[in-house]
């Protein structure tokens, strides 16, 4: 048996808003294929001043997670290999990535298209072509804990 791992053991875990007020900077994962799109990703995130790494697979992404433990996931849906729901599912059947905040972005506004996205396992989804400001807003929510749920009001 051969153990291929050249990485540490992350240890900082512990479920989100527990304990300390300590503030560590956030590490956003990005799933992208189109360069462009992962360019204007990493600049917002830039803004944010919040940690990035960009994968351009879901199997790239996958392979990274397997050893590390983003705060958050901005997934594209339409990948070359495996898409975005797969991704989104294979991850949610992992202890680890149950609560893992995952912000699903496809260009399919397609209503069907989004129930089976949001099936896979993603905690929310932002349409393409990005609006920035809201983006950053969706992401900021899951992040620093002013996540306001947004139930109607069911009258
Ligand atoms: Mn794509």
């Amino acid at each position: 048996m051969s153990t291929i791992n050249d990485t540490p053991p992350q240890t900082h875990s512990g479920p989100p808003g527990a304990g300390t007020m300590q503030r560590k900077t956030p590490h956003v994962l990005v799933i992208e294929d189109n360069p462009d799109n992962m360019k204007l990703f990493e600049w917002l995130l830039e803004d944010l001043e919040y940690d990035f790494t960009g994968c351009v697979t879901g199997e790239e992404g996958l392979e990274w997670l397997a050893s590390n433990k983003p705060d958050l996931l901005l997934l594209d849906i339409s990948l070359p290999g495996i898409d975005g729901k797969e991704v989104a599912k294979r991850l949610r059947a992992q202890k680890s990535f149950e609560l893992l905040p995952i912000i699903a972005v496809t260009a399919h506004a397609i209503t069907s298209e989004s129930d089976e996205i949001m099936v896979s396992g993603v905690s929310t989804l932002v349409t393409k072509p990005i609006d920035e400001e809201h983006l950053m807003e969706v992401i900021k929510s899951f992040l620093e804990g002013d996540h306001e749920s947004k139930n109607g009001e069911t009258s």
